[in-house]
């Protein structure tokens, strides 16, 4: 963990790529988390160069970054938070890559979406490596069944996302998805947080999803 009230956000981010790449070999890509930021956070952070980011709210997310795509054509944006079926085509429009595909029916309602826009995303599947009833994702013996459905559909289904359980250590869970994306086939893990981003790469991450240790703490989690 790098320090997080004094530093600047390039100095942070600067800390956590070198953390990275001595924890793996290629190091896994950071995905910097922008949620609740304020415009001179996002202005100071693409001023590193950074351009992978990661929202997880549709709306929040459109206001953010619509009107900054035409300045930045090399932006990419990832939804990392849960997506309702009614506001699949706006994500679509939006996103490059939809990190959290968790049930049937957004499977559907994203096909139509692509077909409509004509855009073919990318899409990870959320597995609830915890099996906690509250989170979102599917539970890892439903897996196969999600993704044969997704397939069926056309998504293009890259690979698996999680988030772990706050109250225990991260490092089986990181080790679960790993194994399940394996065993799948599928080359695209991400996993890894502000707390756990060097775990989660020691583990095979191939996208870390940083927030607060880039930006400083958050109103909502
Ligand atoms: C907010 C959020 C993050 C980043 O969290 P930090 O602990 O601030 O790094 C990562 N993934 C998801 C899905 C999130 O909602």
């Amino acid at each position: 963990m790098t320090d997080t009230d004094t530093l600047s956000i390039a100095k942070r981010r600067d800390a956590v790529l070198a953390e990275l790449s001595d924890a793996a070999t290629p190091p896994p890509q950071l995905v910097a988390v922008t949620k609740t930021q304020p415009d001179e956070a996002i202005e100071e952070i693409l001023a590193t160069g950074q351009r992978l980011f990661g929202e997880n709210r549709v709306q929040e997310a459109e206001a953010r970054w619509a009107g900054r795509r035409s300045a930045y054509p090399d932006l990419e944006l990832h939804l990392i938070g849960p997506l309702q079926t009614n506001k699949a085509e706006i994500a679509v429009r939006l996103f490059d890559m939809i990190e959290t595909l968790d049930r049937p029916k957004l499977a559907d309602a994203l096909a139509k979406a692509m077909e409509k826009v004509g855009r073919a995303l990318p899409v990870l599947i959320q597995v609830n490596t915890g099996e906690e009833p509250q989170k979102a994702g599917v539970i890892p013996s439903e897996l196969q069944q999600l993704l044969q459905y997704a397939r069926e559909k056309g998504l293009d289904v890259q690979g698996l996302m999680c988030i772990p359980p706050v109250d225990e250590p991260a490092g089986p869970h990181f080790a679960l998805l790993a194994k399940l994306a394996k065993e799948a086939g599928l080359p695209v893990l991400s996993m890894g947080m502000s707390s756990d981003y060097v775990t989660a790469a020691r583990f095979g991450s191939t996208h870390v999803r940083v927030g607060s240790a880039l930006f400083g703490p958050r109103d909502y989690p």
